[in-house]
């Protein structure tokens, strides 16, 4: 089986279409969304929409949360409150129900993986790993082989051995190996972060066992010129330039 695993949409349409594309001729059987459909862009029912037709499992992120009105926003930075107050008045009804019903976390026992948006330890925390020592607790928040998380917008593959002793594997390709646990944070489809502005997201083939990263380039310039009319602040517009 082929599983494509996608995060962090964030309403880009461009984006979340070029990935979308790229990935029906990459034979997947099943995509799964990690969440934050929607904050920042401009296209939030759109993207919910094609979320829904094309993704097999879907979970719920913070910036989604929030578009519903049902988190504290008060330590999201001015862009992002400002967005998610936005985003919620242009949410349809049928698409806040959507949002409202999606889990938090999805274990899928058979292959033993987990999916979650933030972190497997207290997920509607919205915590990051971004060190060793965060991965290094949230290890001993999931017993799947497995576990796939988005929301610091930065693609990266953490493993531990049997010693607990972690590492972080450099290239694009990762083949899999049972005498490691891992972490695989999949990056970001519609506002990536670690200064690569193309779409990102893995390939995982159970048969295989090998996990990839995927780059999909999309028409930016369009969903920038989509963002100045809708007056979205130019710091958000420009970063997508650079991905960061
Ligand atoms: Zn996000």
């Amino acid at each position: 089986m082929r599983i494509a695993v996608i995060s962090d949409i964030h309403g880009n349409l461009e984006a979340l279409e070029a990935t979308l594309d790229r990935l029906s001729q990459e034979s997947i059987d099943k995509i799964v969304s990690l969440g934050d459909i929607v904050g920042y862009g401009v296209d939030p029912n759109a993207c919910v929409e094609l979320v829904r037709k094309s993704c097999h499992v879907s979970l719920i992120g913070n910036h989604d949360r929030a578009a519903l009105g049902q988190l504290d926003i008060s330590y999201f930075n001015p862009y992002a409150k400002k967005s998610v107050v936005w985003t919620g008045e242009m949410l349809s009804e049928q698409n806040r129900d959507y949002i409202d019903g999606l889990p938090t976390m999805v274990i899928d026992d058979e292959l033993s993986i987990c999916f979650v948006h933030s972190t497997p330890l207290k997920p509607e925390e919205w915590n990051y790993i971004f060190t060793v020592y965060d991965a290094r607790v949230n290890f001993n928040f999931f017993s799947e082989w497995i576990c796939f998380i988005g929301h610091s917008h930065q693609p990266v593959y953490i493993l531990m051995n049997k010693k607990g002793e972690i590492y972080v594997h450099g290239s694009a390709r990762l083949p899999v190996d049972k005498s490691l646990r891992y972490i695989i944070n999949v990056g970001s489809v519609g506002q990536p972060r670690d200064g690569n502005p193309s779409s990102s997201c893995v390939i995982y083939d159970t048969e295989s066992r090998l996990v990839e990263l995927m780059r999909t380039p999309y028409n930016i310039e369009l969903t920038q010129l989509k963002m100045h009319k809708a007056e979205i602040h130019p710091f958000l517009v420009e970063r997508l330039t650079y991905g960061r």
